[in-house]
């Protein structure tokens, strides 16, 4: 019952144009289905096996996003299912990923992770990395990539302003990105930050996606 009054308590304070993901990691099944059958179909993962073993054993209209760091050698097994990857921040990755959908006869939608925290342990581009492989049209050539927006983790701190400052970091390189490339491109329409901790500051500096867990299935055991 307390999931799905959490996810309830949660969907009503977010805005219609915020899509929730339900972080799930590390829950079992039977939380998934409490969610689900609240009405919850998006779902958010960061470890291939786990999300991969979920895929198999829970109903088939769940959207499957992978929320994690994804390392090249382990984009195969998700690749035929998976309905958005986060945490996209390599053109190894980019160039796997164009791979195992091409295999899949697919095309899998990305968000560019991009690197907005001052701690320097979080992944991501930087926005010149990402000028340069679109001006040379490395990314207009993997045909089986869809690039629909950016995504980026601030710091995990108590200074509310400087998560602020972090996250219309993320909606600045969006709107450049936007003006400057994918004019033509709709799809390109999302800016995914905000978690638990932060998912209002992030809605406030212009987030269209937020991925949330422990405030809808609880704390977690291990990370
Ligand atoms: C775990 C995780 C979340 C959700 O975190 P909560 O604080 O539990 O809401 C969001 N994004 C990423 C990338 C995560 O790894």
């Amino acid at each position: 019952m307390a999931i799905a009054e959490n996810l309830n308590n949660i969907k009503s304070s977010l805005p219609d144009s915020v899509t929730l993901v339900a972080v799930s990691k590390t829950k079992p099944n039977s939380d998934i289905m409490e969610a689900y059958d609240a009405g919850q179909r998006i779902f958010g993962e960061n470890k291939v096996q786990d999300l991969t073993k979920k895929y198999e054993e829970l109903p088939k209209d769940i959207q499957w996003h992978f929320i994690g760091h994804l390392q090249s050698n382990k984009v195969k097994y998700i690749a035929p299912f998976v309905s958005l990857l986060h945490g996209v921040d390599s053109l190894k990755l980019l160039s796997t990923i164009n791979k195992e959908a091409q295999k899949n006869n697919r095309i899998i939608k990305c968000l560019l992770q991009f690197h907005i925290a001052e701690e320097d342990s979080k992944f991501g581009f930087s926005i010149n990395e990402v000028d340069a492989l679109i001006e040379d049209n490395t990314i207009e050539k993997f045909e089986h990539i869809e690039i629909c927006g950016v995504m980026g983790m601030a710091t995990n701190t108590d200074n509310n302003e400087q998560v602020a400052r972090e996250f219309s970091m993320l909606t600045n390189i969006f709107d450049q990105l936007q003006k400057k490339y994918f004019n033509c491109h709709p799809n390109f329409k999302e800016i995914s930050m905000g978690m638990s901790g932060d998912y209002k500051i992030a809605i406030q500096q212009g987030s269209t996606m937020v991925r949330i867990g422990s405030s809808i299935f609880g704390q977690r055991n291990y990370h």
